[in-house]
């Protein structure tokens, strides 16, 4: 008893207030950092709109010293971006700790943010020697935790002022929310590991135990922490995912419960502080589920949605509903199920959606018929491009882009249908499987859209990469770069697109979804090569099984291969003809050959018994735009897509030839991939940036990249 008034002794003795102005200083300095960030954005904003109603300014003309200022910023910023994105080399991955590669701009971030929290705990205002000296570090410390925890609750949300007004995505944010949360447990344990030392070194341990209410609820919010870093840890979060989120937000509510019986009166605004972020949070995210998904058709049709429920219980399709109906098929694997069992991909379709997303974001997505309260991330492979009128309802000024839809023929320009891409893992996504089997259609909830792509009609050349279903990520921006190019959206003078490469990786052939991708890559690139775009498009199937099948799927026989190579021979080392390894694009190690897709693909106009209505809508839908001209470039059309059976790209070399060094235009590189490729396109572009820095290239290359598991 008598040590326990003496520790609250210790934490009056004049330190307590120094306590306080570090962690209030702490807040302050993260909240001048969002609204930096949200100046910024704003800046960024302006400098848009401008450009949109004056065109891009020739700097050199204006003032030689004002675009010297220009290059000479442009060039310090590529070399931020480009040393800050070089990913830590493949031998020291923690992707068993990550699911994305760290890179050194991470690391410089995550080291200086733990510099700066040490010096909150030992250097700042804190006395060097004294009587109190290990209570003093130990209420540093819990001070210290404390401040964090708003933080972490800030870095965890979708709809917060990190989201909103400084523009983070929360997909791009939440290994800072995972890493500081390790932080935060480091700077728990000093708290609670110089309490115990002191008290062990009296011999008090006990009392306080038994006499201090407030040690015990201490110990208990430790134990809740020590809890939740174990369950976060990625093989259980892969393992059980929603097990690991429920069990995350209860043992969040239990922490935040303790901590407030714990800490002093004075320290409660912190834990005030984090539920009112949790409180707009999920307040902002259920009106935007509300806004996405409640639709009211009328009292009339009132009675029409009851019974229209009574029959099909899963949707109404009257009155009030909630939810869109969400029509599902599957493609399996035509090469890897033969070998190792059944491998898929789902289609799901929803129509008239009631929101807008952009091309390279995603929604989450619940169907609760196949797993109640459960929202997984996918990217949808269309993009949304509203009509003209409903540009006019809208209010939008754009009447220079409306002049040019109405003196377009094309006036097929509404797309509200959204098409996603769903590789099968194990649980909500195997049970889509069935679904599909089933033939039955399913009401799916929406929340979203999240992401913060750049606007891709700013760039001149855009290269697109995916992996696997990553796909549907570069079919949304190719989708809505055919649009805006065909409507000449935002507006002619600023649609800057003159060349598109479009790079897809896949390890297995799966017929449907090649074919489903085929079709509306095709309706894209006719669009663009209409408006002078210029397209090139290359596809890899990697395993080798996709040989011979791929031959099978096309009819052909092994002269008509353009890498030289018969498929069965490179696949079972029978006689055969040696591969063409000299091609810079596939890496050396590839065993395959290669096809322009002019000889592999069936004519989707030839109509197959075997079409779904679905496939029958996806290859009208992507061919509604060709009318007759664009029918009679088709064969000019297929060559620009090159087909690689068996081997990988060398993603590097392929950037290094579509983006050269000498091309002064604005470029980007969209990706969406697996963390292996996604790092190596990473690196590649990290390095043209520090080139440009160093004058070696004439122009920097930005990146938007989506890694996935
Ligand atoms: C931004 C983003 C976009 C994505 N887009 C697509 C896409 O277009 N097509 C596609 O096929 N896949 C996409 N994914 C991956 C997809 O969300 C998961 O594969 C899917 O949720 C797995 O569900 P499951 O129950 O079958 O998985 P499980 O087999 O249980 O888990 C497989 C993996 O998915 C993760 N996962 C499971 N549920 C969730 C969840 N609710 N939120 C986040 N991760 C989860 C697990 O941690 C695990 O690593 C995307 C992921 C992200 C983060």
């Amino acid at each position: 008893m008598m040590f326990a008034t003496k520790r609250h002794e210790g934490h009056s003795h004049g330190l307590s207030k120094d306590n306080q102005q570090v962690a209030v200083s702490f807040l302050c300095v993260v909240l001048a950092l969002v609204l930096l960030k949200a100046c910024f954005r704003a800046l960024g904003w302006y400098i848009a709109r401008q450009r949109l109603s004056i065109g891009d300014l020739e700097l050199p003309e204006i003032s030689p010293t004002l675009s010297s200022i220009h290059n000479l910023l442009g060039r310090t910023q590529a070399f931020a971006t480009g040393v800050g994105s070089l990913s830590i080399p493949p031998s020291l991955d923690i992707s068993w700790i990550q699911y994305s590669r760290f890179s050194s701009g991470k690391i410089f971030l995550l080291a200086t943010y733990a510099t700066v929290i040490g010096f909150m705990i030992r250097v700042i205002r804190t006395p060097t020697s004294s009587t109190h000296f290990i209570e003093d570090i130990a209420f540093r410390a819990g001070w210290v935790s404390i401040t964090q925890i708003p933080l972490i609750y800030l870095l965890a949300t979708k709809f917060g002022p990190l989201n909103t007004l400084a523009g983070f995505s929360y997909e791009r944010i939440n290994w800072a929310h995972r890493w500081i949360g390790r932080i935060l447990f480091i700077c728990t344990t000093v708290h609670m590991g110089y309490f115990f030392s002191l008290w062990i070194s009296y011999g008090v341990v006990r009392t306080e135990l038994n006499m201090m209410k407030v040690v015990r609820h201490g110990l208990g919010a430790y134990g809740v922490l020590v809890w939740i870093a174990v369950t976060s840890m990625l093989p259980l979060r892969r393992w059980a995912y929603k097990w690991f989120y429920l069990n995350h937000l209860v043992s969040t509510t239990a922490f935040l419960c303790l901590l407030w019986l714990h800490i002093p009166k004075h320290a409660r605004y912190n834990i005030y502080l984090s539920l009112m972020i949790i409180g707009f949070d999920i307040l902002f995210r259920m009106m935007n589920v509300v806004r996405n998904n409640f639709q009211f058709a009328g009292w009339r049709s009132g009675y029409a949605a009851i019974s229209s429920e009574l029959e099909d219980k899963d949707h109404a399709s009257g009155g009030v509903s909630f939810g869109h109906l969400a029509e599902v098929e599957t493609y399996s694997d035509t090469d890897y199920s033969l070998v190792h069992g059944q491998g898929t991909i789902t289609h799901l379709r929803l129509r008239e959606l009631p929101f807008s997303w952009r091309p390279g974001q995603h929604i989450r997505t619940c169907v609760p018929r196949l797993g109640l309260l459960e929202f997984h991330p996918f990217t949808p492979a269309t993009c949304y491009f509203p009509t003209t009128s409903v540009s006019k309802k809208a209010g939008q000024q754009d009447f220079e882009a409306e002049a040019d839809i109405d003196d377009n023929d094309d006036l097929d320009m509404d797309s509200r249908v959204l098409d996603l891409f769903v590789l099968s893992h194990r649980r909500f996504t195997r049970r889509l499987i069935a679904t599909a089997q089933e033939g039955v259609h399913r009401t799916a909830i929406i929340d979203g859209p999240f992401g913060a792509p750049p606007s891709w009609t700013n760039y001149e050349k855009v290269c697109l990469i995916a992996s696997s279903t990553g796909v549907s990520f570069t079919l949304s921006i190719m989708d809505h770069l055919a649009r805006a190019a065909v409507a000449k959206r935002p507006s002619s003078r600023t649609l800057q697109l003159k060349q598109i490469d479009f790079i897809w990786v896949t390890r297995h052939f799966c017929a449907g979804f090649d074919e489903a991708v085929t079709a509306l890559l095709k309706t894209h690139a006719a669009k663009l090569r209409e408006t002078g775009v210029e397209i090139s498009i290359q596809i890899f199937v990697t395993s080798p099984y996709s040989i011979s099948q791929g031959m099978e799927e096309s009819g052909l026989c092994p002269m008509d291969t353009a890498g030289g190579a018969s498929a069965t021979s490179s696949l079972h080392g029978e006689d055969h003809e040696e591969v063409d390894n000299t091609n810079p694009l596939v890496s050396a190690d590839g065993d395959g050959f290669a096809l322009t897709a002019l000889s592999i693909h069936r004519d989707i106009n030839v109509a197959d018994e075997s079409m779904t209505p679905m496939d029958v809508d996806t290859f009208a839908a992507a061919e509604r735009p060709l009318m007759q001209s664009h029918r009679a470039q088709k064969n000019h059309l297929d060559d620009t897509i090159q087909r690689f059976y068996g081997q990988r790209p060398n993603v590097s070399s392929i950037l290094d030839t579509v983006l050269p060094a000498t091309h002064e235009i604005s470029q980007i590189v969209g990706v969406c991939a697996n963390i292996g490729m996604a790092s190596e396109i990473g690196n590649a572009v990290a390095k043209m940036n520090i080139a440009f820095a160093f004058g070696r290239r004439a122009r920097g290359v930005e990146l938007f990249s989506e890694a996935f598991t």
